[in-house]
């Protein structure tokens, strides 16, 4: 026998009627972000690896140890080609696209957001997959546009909350924290640095490296015996500037009076290099372990990391995967697929079935098509077992006469009902 093919590890599929959950809330996002000017952008899941390595940064987990990235084959047989990832987030392509294509020429701030699969190599468990999906947007713009406005973040925090009270997920909550400016980041790497020093010989080999390289990153650090030392380091929020902590407190004072709740978390860095100031995560308690149904934050210097002008910006990306997971418990299993299944009776009546289907889907009927082949016992019982709500049957008399059997599936009841009014009385 042919050896069984299988999923690749911590890829999955998604099966109806599960896909259905998917489809809905991904109407309700696009429907909730039009209202606040928010409009589609797709990019591709290839891109330079580069773009990655310069924006989520070197350091970063997501960057160093999790993604699938590989040497592109290049035009001649001998000649080694361009390093190329999948994307492991979706900002640094949105950013490189804003710069690629001069968006910012367009008037005002630009309002993006997007929705698909995004790939790292982490070891997989409940909520945490290599292929997973997210749901995002940014505002980005040139700071004459008012770009940098602590109203802006304030507006993409209510926006989110605005939406998963729309999705009827209750118990969330709002960690917000500021990570500063390039400056101040400097100032807070070097009081790490010093804080580290005499500690981080009892620290994991990757906050070890991470001391060296980028200290920031040590608050990325899961390990549990590293906790009460990083308990113990300077807060980031000690070490902003004027501006920095006029503009995080105009955030708060902004969610406050909008009522979107929120705890401050001075802990809270984010896994990746490019934030700045406001960084956020949303967690709910449903999920476990892996408890973030979304992060984002400001970026205010990555479209100069990445060549482009100034452009200062704000973003998040929800993990769609999880956002579904708190929704399963409320979600109907049992929406019916299908308003009628047509039973065609005897040889020929293939053709007049098909026919029918094709005149009552145009008619927004939802049809199952049975098979001539099958008795009308055979029949009956395929409809009721996917879920039908009626069954029409399609004999010759039916065609010669006009007047087609109606039954409903639900009651038992059987009515002759002319073929133009088959539609009405399916949809009454
Ligand atoms: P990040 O891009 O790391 O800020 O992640 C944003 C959100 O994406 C997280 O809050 C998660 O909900 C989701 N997410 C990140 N990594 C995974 C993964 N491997 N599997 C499923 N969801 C993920």
């Amino acid at each position: 026998m042919a050896r069984l093919i299988k999923s690749v590890r911590g890829m999955r599929d998604l099966l109806p009627p599960e896909t259905e959950t998917w489809n809905s809330v991904e109407s309700a996002v696009r429907d909730l972000f039009r209202l606040y000017g928010f409009q589609e952008i797709r990019t591709p899941v290839i891109e330079d690896l580069q773009l990655f390595q310069r924006s989520v940064g070197e350091e970063t987990d997501i960057v160093f140890k999790e993604m699938f990235a590989w040497q592109d084959r290049g035009r001649a047989e001998s000649e080694k080609g361009q390093w190329l990832a999948l994307r492991p987030e979706n900002t640094a392509g949105v950013v490189r696209a804003y710069i690629e294509h001069k968006l910012w020429e367009r008037p005002g701030l630009q309002r993006f957001y997007y929705i698909g699969p995004q790939f790292r190599r982490e070891r997989p468990q409940k909520g945490r997959y290599r292929q997973f999906y997210q749901i995002g947007a940014e505002v980005i713009g040139p700071p004459s546009a008012g770009s940098e406005s602590p109203a802006v973040d304030a507006e993409v925090l209510e926006m989110l909350a605005a939406l998963l009270d729309r999705l009827s997920i209750r118990g969330w909550t709002l960690q917000i924290n500021s990570v500063g400016c390039a400056d101040d980041r400097v100032r807070f790497n070097e009081a790490l640095r010093a804080a580290l020093k005499d500690v981080v010989h009892k620290m994991c080999v990757d906050c070890q490296r991470r001391a060296q390289t980028n200290p920031l990153r040590v608050f990325d650090c899961k390990v549990p015996e590293d906790q009460p030392i990083i308990e113990k380091l300077p807060k980031m929020t000690d070490y902003l500037d004027d501006k920095c902590k006029a503009h995080f407190a105009e955030v708060r004072k902004l969610l406050t009076a909008m009522e979107v709740h929120f705890v401050l978390n001075d802990r809270l860095v984010r896994g990746l290099d490019y934030y700045t100031r406001t960084a956020f995560e949303f967690t709910h308690g449903a999920l476990g372990a892996q408890n973030a149904i979304l992060g984002g934050g400001r970026y205010d210097g990555l479209s100069e990391a990445l060549g482009g002008p100034a452009a200062p910006g704000i973003g998040f990306a929800i993990g769609e995967d999880r956002l579904i997971m708190t929704l399963q418990e409320a979600a109907t299993s049992s929406v019916s697929a299908f308003d009628v299944y047509i039973a065609p009776l005897g040889p020929g009546m293939n053709v007049e079935a098909a026919r029918l289907a094709r005149e009552l889907r145009r008619r927004s009927v939802t049809i199952s098509l049975g098979d001539e082949t099958f008795r009308l016992k055979k029949s009956l019982e395929t409809a009721s077992k996917i879920g039908a709500r009626y069954a029409l049957i399609v004999g010759e008399n039916e065609i010669k006469s006009g007047q087609f059997a109606l039954k409903n599936l639900g009651t038992g009841e059987q009515v002759s009902v002319p073929r133009e009014n088959i539609a009405a009385k399916v949809k009454a």
